[in-house]
């Protein structure tokens, strides 16, 4: 295919757009107000597509389609068993479509083609399996209780959900929301980010081919203050789940509040510690620093972005760090050399940019990188600060770009204490062949997933979410299935009861 920025190289084919209205009650349409919104190509700043922007009117029509589908339709009343086949279906219309979907991503929000086709496409279709086979084992329990009454529970559906999700990995997220709540057979109404709108669309065609009824998955692109602020406050939402920054995560649980009091479950900013040892193996520790925060032009609420490396090998770790990213090429994400896209929009490019200029005035060092690649798209070069004192604002608040902060600790306690002094709590790295080390780390540190000799290990039958500013509920795992799912309690006299 030829680019259109004149880069005319033929790495893979660029998919055409083919859905750009919102899915509502299984049919594409048009907003109401026939309004659309563009979405960008990050690599150029061009436009991809005009998307049909909804707006309240829109949700409330999506909603009404999910009420009537939980209140009347088949989904909530089939067995698990066959919600599960659908699913399995669904997972395998994903499998067939893999390349398409991969492109979708990468063209809309710079993610790594490659990456996306072998790893983001592939998971979503597991996560999809995965909660296949849990939509036949939920349950509840037989209670004894006092006196001669016994209870038992049921575990049902919380009802009509709302998913608000980023545009960081939107694959991940769409199916990190959708398969759990509709293994507990929820009914739902999804908007994903209005950078990155393309791929949940391809995905609501999926799910009708697969034979998920009409009312049970709706998708409404729109923006955050319109269609998901309508979501949020919608007094016919059940529960709100929401990835995205802490401050508009604060937003959605005040609009959940205000309105009906619906539960939200909120997975937010982070600002994550990885702590290095001296004990550990340098390079291997130099890999996964890298990784943790250049993975997908850092734009992942788990990156590494606070680096702690022990004094004996700090200066050693520092000439690894170096090397190594000279192997990091920044470039068109459909270019399989590449390892770093463009960053998703101006906005987030233009944020990074100003966060790099507070780091040097704030008197941190430079390292490496701290400036864009080429003159069009959004691309910034891998960026590490050293010299970085905790309470820098580069140190503190989160950046969401290739930009580490790389600090220098003495002792265990040292690196526990700075690594806590964060608003954030959702993930953290420690690198130690000592198991003591490791095992006391991971307990002290206030954050939901910890990983000790790996970084962004994630897969689908472990919860991850935050603790502290970084939210609360999980996603992934059967944890995430309790989200979608309410207790209810029966109790009957049993014999000779004087009930
Ligand atoms: P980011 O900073 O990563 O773009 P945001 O928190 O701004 O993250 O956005 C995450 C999601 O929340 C997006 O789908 C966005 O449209 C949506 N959003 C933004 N503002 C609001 C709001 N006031 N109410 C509900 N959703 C919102």
């Amino acid at each position: 295919a030829s680019l259109s920025n004149g880069q005319s190289e033929s790495f893979v084919k660029i998919p055409t757009i083919k859905f750009t209205k919102l899915f509502i009650n299984g049919e594409f349409v048009d907003a109401l107000s026939g309004n659309t919104f563009e979405t960008i190509d990050p690599r150029t700043g061009e436009v991809i597509a005009r998307i049909a922007e909804g707006k309240k009117e829109d949700v409330d029509l999506a909603v009404k389609a999910a009420r009537e589908a939980f209140d009347n339709g088949p989904w909530p009343r089939l067995p698990g068993s066959e919600r599960g086949r659908i699913m399995m279906k669904f997972a395998d219309l994903i499998d067939q479509n893999i390349e398409e979907l991969a492109g979708l991503d990468a063209i809309d929000a710079g993610k790594l083609y490659t990456w996306c086709k072998l790893v983001d496409i592939p998971q979503v279709a597991g996560t999809l399996r995965y909660y296949a086979g849990a939509a036949d084992k939920i349950h509840g329990d037989v209670l004894k209780m006092s006196r001669e009454l016994q209870a038992y529970t049921l575990r049902e559906p919380i009802g009509v959900v709302g998913h608000i999700i980023p545009w960081n990995f939107p694959s991940t997220m769409f199916f990190a929301k959708v398969s759990p709540a509709l293994a507990a057979g929820c009914t739902m109404i999804l908007k994903p980010a209005e950078q990155t709108p393309l791929s949940a669309l391809f995905y609501a065609h999926l799910a009708k081919l697969a034979g998920i009824p009409s009312g049970v998955l709706n998708v409404v692109n729109g923006f955050g203050p319109t269609a998901g602020a309508a979501i949020s406050s919608h007094m016919d939402i059940d529960a709100v789940s929401f990835t995205g920054s802490t401050e508009i995560g604060r937003e959605v649980m005040q609009a959940a509040a205000r309105s009906n009091l619906k539960p939200v479950s909120l997975e937010l900013g982070g600002k994550s510690p990885l702590i290095i040892f001296d004990d550990a193996d340098v390079d291997k520790a130099a890999d996964l620093a890298l990784l943790g925060i250049l993975y997908n032009k850092g734009e992942i609420c788990v990156a590494s972005s606070r680096v702690f490396v022990q004094e004996g090998i700090y200066d050693e770790f520092e000439k690894k760090l170096v090397e190594k990213s000279k192997s990091w090429i920044v470039g068109d994400p459909f270019d399989p050399k590449v390892r770093q896209g463009p960053q998703v929009d101006k906005q987030q490019f233009d944020k990074i940019l100003s966060y790099i200029e507070h780091g040097k005035r704030e008197g941190a060092t430079l390292l490496f990188g701290g400036k864009p690649v080429g003159d069009k798209g959004y691309y910034i070069e891998p960026t590490v600060f050293t010299n970085v004192k905790e309470d820098m604002i580069i140190a503190q608040d989160e950046i969401f770009g290739p930009v580490m902060a790389l600090m220098k600790f003495k002792t265990i306690e040292d690196a526990i204490k700075s690594a806590n002094n964060t608003k954030y709590g959702l993930a953290a790295g420690i690198v130690t062949q000592n198991l003591d080390k490791a095992n006391t780390v991971s307990r002290s540190i206030r954050a939901g997933i910890i990983w000790v000799n790996c970084y962004l290990a994630f897969d689908k039958d472990c919860p991850y979410g935050g603790y502290k500013m970084s939210g609360f509920g999980r996603d992934f795992g059967l944890e995430a299935l309790h989200k979608y799912l309410q207790v209810k309690s029966v109790v009957t006299p049993i014999y000779n009861s004087p009930w």
